[in-house]
């Protein structure tokens, strides 16, 4: 029962601990697409924002060469310088290129200026230059790629760029984000979730394990203990009598005796002095079988007021000196009311190869004698 108890509550505590885990890893892939997807969504704001800023400086220079406050060479030389000083957070500049693919303007990189870059690629073999013309060109939009990140030794990273053409000029004007922080940021939190996830199953695993040993203590002794009385029930010799028959198959220097105990005239306890006198009886009785039996006697309440006492001893004398014994310290049990207490007691021992309920039976036929020959007596 114990094997089955605890592999049955085992087995769905384990099933409880794995659906948490799976939906704690369900819940932090949410969460961390979550956070990415906002921190990508953040980046792109974020270069759109500052290429339109850009963009906006250029055609106020546009504007005064218009409005002829500045030749055209003057503006377009001071929208360039401009530019060319803009910088924001750490790693952020404008460049510029034509539509033709021409580098106008590139702050970090000069040796790039004038070139084309039309068939320049990335490391990942992107045309990226063609790439900010179409978007320019089509109204706007990101393009992802990789490109040196200036504070990190000019190491490759990936960066979301947003570009944007001024028509009036040709110019494509754009500039990025790098993303590496993204990544940074990504394989700290995956590292940090994963410990986490890791100590929490952790525990989770170890407060299953001890709510099984305890909830199979608890449901152990609701199953195998008659409340009232604390004696062993009906339910854990129908367990345990397979053992027992084995044992005394194997160990062939004593006997197995059963004692079946019935109290005489109960219903009359019950009658005269009520129902929890019949209990404080029954209790008092269940107390007085396990102080006089010995440890390994198995002491069982059987039925209402029908006890068994399975107990293994060298002779029919022994067993029926304990069952004198039990008999006699029952009658001598003082209670409140005045109760003149007697029980029966039939005692059978097993024969070789016989099954329990026949040395059951046996002792419960003794009981019956015990009973027509006038009660509070043993017969063997
Ligand atoms: P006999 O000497 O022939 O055994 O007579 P009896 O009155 O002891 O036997 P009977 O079988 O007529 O009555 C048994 C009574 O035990 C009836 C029932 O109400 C009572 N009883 C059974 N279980 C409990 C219990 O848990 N508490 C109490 N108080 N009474 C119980
Ligand atoms: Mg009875
Ligand atoms: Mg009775």
């Amino acid at each position: 029962m114990k094997t089955y108890l605890s592999s049955d509550i085992g087995r769905q505590l384990s099933l409880m601990t794995l659906i948490s885990l799976i939906s704690m890893l369900l819940l932090f892939y949410l969460f961390f697409n979550a956070f990415s997807n906002g921190y990508y969504t953040e980046k792109r704001a974020e270069s759109q924002h500052m290429t339109s800023v850009a963009s906006s400086i250029v055609n106020s220079f546009h504007q005064l060469s218009l409005n002829g406050d500045l030749t055209s060479e003057e503006a377009v030389s001071l929208a360039l310088g401009a530019l060319q000083e803009a910088k924001y957070s750490e790693d952020g500049y404008f460049w510029i290129n034509n539509s033709a693919g021409q580098m106008m303007m590139h702050p970090v990189k000069p040796e790039l200026n004038h070139q084309n870059m039309l068939y320049f690629q990335d490391p990942n073999g992107q045309f990226i230059f063609a790439q900010f013309i179409k978007a320019a060109l089509s109204g706007g939009g990101w393009i992802d790629y990789s490109w040196m990140k200036p504070s990190s030794d000019d190491e490759v990273v990936p960066k979301v760029s947003y570009v944007t053409y001024f028509d009036p000029w040709d110019w494509i004007i754009g500039t990025g984000v790098y993303l590496d922080d993204l990544q940074a940021q990504r394989n700290d939190i995956f590292i940090q979730s994963a410990r986490l996830i890791f100590i929490v199953f952790l525990l989770l695993g170890l407060a299953s394990g001890l709510l099984t040993k305890h909830s199979l203590g608890v449901i152990k002794e609701i199953a195998i203990k008659d409340p009232l009385t604390r004696l062993y029930t009906r339910r854990f010799l129908n367990e345990t009598e397979g053992s027992l028959i084995r044992r005394d198959e194997r160990d062939r220097n004593g006997y197995l005796y059963v004692m079946f105990l019935d109290i005489d005239y109960f219903k009359r306890i019950n009658d005269s002095y009520g129902h929890r006198c019949g209990d404080t009886v029954l209790r008092a009785i269940g107390k007085a079988l396990q102080q006089h039996t010995r440890p390994e006697d198995l002491c069982i309440r059987y039925g209402g007021e029908e006890f068994l006492i399975v107990s293994q001893a060298d002779s029919d004398a022994l067993i029926l000196a304990l069952a004198e014994r039990l008999r006699r310290q029952i009658h001598h049990l003082q209670f409140r009311e005045q109760i003149e207490l007697t029980v029966s007691i039939g005692v059978a021992r097993r024969q070789a190869g016989e099954p329990f309920t026949a040395v059951l039976n046996r002792s419960d036929m003794n009981l019956y004698q015990a009973k027509q020959n006038g009660r509070d007596q043993v017969v063997m």
